[in-house]
């Protein structure tokens, strides 16, 4: 079972060369080529697509793997090219969100590629192999394996990069990407917030076919600190009214997004989505296959009962 809600440290521009980019090294030479780095990164990454929730649902959907917008610098950096950072993309998820969409929940959409930076990661889950001079802080398991805030290698192609990035232009993703999908989480949530009292985010993932018995959909929930217990066992229920078996944290008990928004005391429930690329996608698991509708119906379920469900708590709750 993965434990993987990590503990937060900011980093900003404003703070470079002094202690905010720890564990980065800050020498006065690095910060000399970090300019040098920061100037060749010219086209800057897109920020993402946000939906605003409209109807009666107190819903936020958020992809944040699925982004395809690659800019030049960064398959020109790629040691394998775009295939090999293409592979590190739950592929089609935004689209696999239509009809949840077309209902009326909102949603936060990542269009920077994961291979620039990561969403589901904190700012501080840095592996040190691919930005120059971090080194001496806390190293996660996931950044260990490859997959920290900037993707370093995978199985298939070994270390993904021509060369380590350097800090600035680790902040610069942060500043373009990373940070405004967050912020706009925050404001969307904000707005459910106002108009109903609560809200329920879903953070919406796809998984390779998982080894043994994993069934094809599995919730995470930070083993229960980001929704009540009684969020994540009626998201079970629900998928398993859809046909899909479900599994509850194991492997997967939720990233970052849901560790960062989720808050149940502030009537604020968040939970991570991970379905197997097998049950929407063709034999290649690169294009639609015969079970994307059905899996688009799930999600768009999925959204109306658990936030219908939320209402009626919140109702209940304040006629009492
Ligand atoms: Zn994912």
């Amino acid at each position: 079972m993965a434990a993987v809600c990590a503990p937060r440290m900011c980093f900003a521009r404003s703070e470079y060369g002094a202690r905010a980019l720890q564990p980065l090294d800050t020498s006065p030479k690095l910060a000399q080529d970090s300019e040098i780095g920061a100037k060749a990164q010219v086209t800057p990454l897109p920020s993402p697509i946000v939906h605003e929730p409209r109807g009666p649902l107190p819903v936020l959907l958020s992809v944040p793997h699925s982004g395809r917008d690659y800019p030049d610098w960064l398959i020109d950096d790629a040691a394998a090219g775009r295939p090999a950072l293409a592979l590190l993309e739950d592929p089609l998820v935004d689209r696999l969100v239509w009809r949840a969409l077309k209902r009326g929940c909102g949603a936060v959409i990542a269009r920077t590629p994961r291979a620039a930076i990561d969403c589901n990661r904190a700012e501080d889950d840095i592996d040190p192999s691919v930005v120059d001079g971090a080194r001496g802080g806390r190293v996660t398991a996931r950044a260990r394996g490859g997959l920290g805030i900037v993707p370093s290698r995978t199985q298939q192609h070994g270390y993904l990069w021509r060369r380590p990035i350097t800090p600035l232009q680790l902040v610069d993703r942060l500043d373009q990407a990373h940070r405004p999908y967050h912020g706009a989480i925050d404001e969307q949530i904000g707005l459910l917030l106002d108009r109903f009292g609560c809200a329920l985010l879903i953070d919406c993932h796809s998984m390779p076919p998982p080894p043994g018995a994993t069934p094809p959909i599995v919730f995470g929930d930070c083993l229960g600190r980001t929704a009540d217990a009684w969020v994540s066992r009626e998201a079970a229920e629900i998928a398993r009214s859809c046909g899909f078996e479900a599994a509850l944290n194991d492997p997967f008990a939720g990233g970052h997004v849901i560790d960062r928004h989720g808050c149940a005391e502030r009537n604020v429930h968040a939970i991570q989505l991970e379905v197997d690329r097998r049950f929407y996608l063709d034999e290649a698991l690169r294009e639609p296959g015969p079970g994307f509708d059905r899996v688009a119906a799930f999600i768009e379920t999925l959204a109306a009962e658990l936030g219908e469900a939320l209402l009626r708590r919140q109702f209940a709750t304040a006629a009492e």
